[in-house]
């Protein structure tokens, strides 16, 4: 037991053996260490035991429908900036076994009560606007009216590492949506990579008790004044890189009063419903149950699995789907990502993350959407340019 813990929020220097150690700490006390890796022609997040499962010299190249690894000479170990796979692949994972039950003479008997128990998760590498998606779905399914079981037990025990960008994607959008870095809570250790021809070292502070009992057992110095500035130059370069912006500006209103605006007949001739936009989406929750039986009729499953507001039968009632057209499924999306989800869960469903724009084969892109409502509006009013 270490009685001396490391202040939290004070922060230190460390290097990358001390990185190594890190991980090594959490693989002891039981989690199982999820971060960046490289997977065929992206990074993506997925089991590591060490540092050099890190995509060290990964880099990326991301645009409206276009995504590229490219190769960093600085061998930075986070020197990409988004995943198509967000944290929600594993705290509310796309498929899920609700239950099974077998017949047992004129009656079933249930085989579990449930799904089986998830490992404790240790996340390395949640950008900040990460931890504010997981903010948003701690919300919407750990909120008073419903408490999802398989969220709840994946999500409790997790360890979150942050990584505070220094490189930002033309995509990025995070300073519209107040989720830039720095990363100020919900984590346990928070980094900043420093990496030049001189040294490749960490700024690191601890968020969480956890988090300085991890970082107390690895070998560190206080960060210096010039080591804090270096950090901090870093991550408010990455911010002044970003030029995409939402204006959020009275945006609730104005998109229910853009109900039959032309523009969503434009975006319609566009989009392909592929749903490609809600399955990258960290924030995006939707989910249907599938009933299935062996061919024997012996046996009975019931799975969760992603939905998407994007298929037909996401709406499916009696009589038909309620959203048939491309037009009013992209509205619905739209409009409950920036406006409604303001009135159910008190922020914004929109992170900034622009995954939704990178992996949009049509390439739409939600900034351009809801500049174009409000330039649509603000041309009737005779302002001219919207944002
Ligand atoms: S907006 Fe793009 S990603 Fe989303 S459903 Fe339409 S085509 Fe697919
Ligand atoms: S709507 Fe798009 S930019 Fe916003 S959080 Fe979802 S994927 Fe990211």
């Amino acid at each position: 037991m270490v009685t001396n813990l490391p202040a939290i929020g004070t922060q230190f220097l460390i290097d990358i053996p001390a990185l190594d150690s890190i991980i090594g700490g959490l693989r002891r006390r039981g989690y199982e260490v999820l971060g960046p890796v490289v997977r065929g022609a992206a990074v993506v997040y997925d089991a590591i035991e060490g540092v050099n499962d890190l995509p060290a010299g990964a880099g990326d190249e991301q645009e409206a429908g276009a995504y590229r690894l490219t190769r960093r000479e600085d061998g930075a170990l986070f020197g990409f900036v988004l995943s198509p796979h967000s944290w929600k692949k594993f705290l509310h994972p796309p498929e899920a076994r609700l239950f099974a039950a077998r017949r047992d003479g004129r009656s079933f008997r249930l085989l579990n009560g449930g799904p089986a128990p998830p490992p404790r998760y240790a996340f390395l590498g949640v950008r900040a606007c990460e931890l504010a998606a997981i903010a948003i779905q701690d919300r919407v399914l750990l909120g008073e009216s419903y408490s999802d079981a398989t969220y709840r037990a994946r999500r409790q025990g997790a360890f979150l590492v942050a990584v505070n960008c220094t490189w930002a994607a033309p995509t990025c959008f995070c300073t519209s949506m107040r989720t830039a870095p720095p990363a100020e809570a919900g984590f346990d250790l928070a980094l900043t990579e420093l990496v030049s021809s001189e040294r490749h070292v960490f700024v690191i502070e601890a968020g969480s008790r956890a988090g300085a009992e991890v970082l107390a057992e690895v070998e560190r110095h206080e960060a210096s004044p010039g080591d804090r500035l270096e950090a901090e130059r870093a991550i408010a370069a990455a911010k002044a890189s970003i030029w995409r912006k939402v204006n959020t500006s009275g945006l609730r209103e104005l998109l229910y009063e853009k109900f039959d605006d032309p523009r969503w007949d434009h975006v319609a001739q566009r989009c392909f419903t592929c749903g490609n936009c809600t399955q990258v989406c960290p924030t995006c929750f939707c989910t249907t149950v599938d009933d299935s039986s062996d061919v024997t009729g012996q046996q009975t499953e019931r799975w969760r699995r992603s939905d998407s507001c994007f298929s037909q039968n996401f709406t499916f009632i009696h009589g038909g789907s309620v959203r048939m057209s491309a037009k009013s499924r992209y509205r619905q999306w739209l409009t409950h990502k920036l406006g409604a989800w303001v009135d159910q869960f008190g922020s914004p469903g929109c992170v900034g993350c622009g995954r939704c724009i990178t992996w949009c084969p049509a390439g739409i892109d939600i900034t351009q959407e809801a500049a174009a409502l409000r330039a649509d509006e603000e041309i009737a009013i005779g302002k001219g340019d919207a944002i």
